[in-house]
């Protein structure tokens, strides 16, 4: 495993943009955003740069935070039956008089390409880049003792199918798991991917295989505002993604895969 992930994204983006070029017309996202949430705005630019730099078309929706439910409903309907749209997505987090799950139950499931729809045929982004990444850094799954802390709906559940469709045997850890038993089974992992959104959460006190992977998928600020992961720096391990620069470049360019798979599947 010698590429960094930047290394990765940077070489993937190259054959993404040749795919591109070779397409009868740009793919083309619509990005809904319906809050002022600091965060968001840097995903969303985020999103649209990608998007430029393979040769896609972006366009971004902005709605102010208090747009109605019915009002957001309707432009999604909008991009839903707009031919010149392959790819929809719903920036979250939503205000909260709008149902997150009326939202996503409306997108268009052909243009899901978050995979957030139960009937999507996306796999959801976060769990894509994760997997995508390790196949091509030649992580053999099969067999392996893989741990996923955290059961979210759009990171630790799909990550936790996803590898057990590709013959890991998973286990799912959570807030309500004992610390007594998250040391036993991290200890046992050969992949430990980490979403809690807990400053630090993986370090010393726990044992780990020296060839593990770990794969940090956690967001936080430090006390001095800067962003670090779920896990502490340079664990005793084989390999450890690193927060920023990491599993949020993977996420990114999984959304850019599924948009190019929507264009050319619909
Ligand atoms: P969430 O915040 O919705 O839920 C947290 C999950 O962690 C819950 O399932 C809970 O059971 C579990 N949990 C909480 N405390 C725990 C503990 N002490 N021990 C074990 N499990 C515990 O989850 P999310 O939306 O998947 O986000 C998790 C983290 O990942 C956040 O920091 C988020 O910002 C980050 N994130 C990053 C990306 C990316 O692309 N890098 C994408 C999505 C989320």
């Amino acid at each position: 495993m010698g590429m960094t992930i930047k290394e990765f994204v940077a070489q993937e983006k190259v054959a993404l943009s040749q795919e591109v070029g070779s397409l009868k017309r740009a793919p083309h996202l619509v990005i809904i955003q319906a809050n002022d949430n600091p965060a968001s705005h840097a995903y969303v630019r985020g999103k649209i740069k990608d998007c430029d730099e393979v040769g896609a078309l972006a366009t971004l929706c902005l709605l102010p935070p208090d747009t109605s439910e019915e009002y957001l409903l309707e432009k999604v309907a909008e991009y839903n039956n707009d031919p010149e749209v392959d790819g929809l997505i719903v920036q979250l987090p939503l205000p909260d008089h709008i149902s997150e799950a009326k939202v996503k139950l409306a997108v268009n499931p052909a243009k899901d390409v978050d995979g957030f729809h139960p009937l999507t045929k996306f796999i959801p982004c976060t769990p894509k880049g994760i997997v995508d990444y390790l196949t091509a850094e030649g992580f053999a799954f099969q067999g392996k003792n893989a741990v996923v802390l955290g059961r979210s709906e759009i990171v630790g559940k799909p990550m936790a199918k996803l590898l057990l469709s590709k013959n890991c045997n998973v286990t799912v850890l959570h807030s309500k798991t004992t610390e007594e038993d998250k040391a036993f089974y991290i200890a046992h992992a050969d992949l430990i991917v980490v979403a809690i959104g807990r400053l630090g959460f993986l370090d010393n006190r726990f044992q780990y295989k020296k060839d593990a992977v770990i794969v940090d998928v956690g967001i936080n600020r430090n006390e001095e505002g800067k962003l670090r992961g779920d896990a502490i720096p340079d664990l005793p391990v084989a390999i450890q993604t690193p927060v920023p620069g990491g599993v949020g470049l993977l996420t990114r360019l999984a959304l850019v895969k599924n948009l190019i798979l929507a264009a050319k599947t619909r």
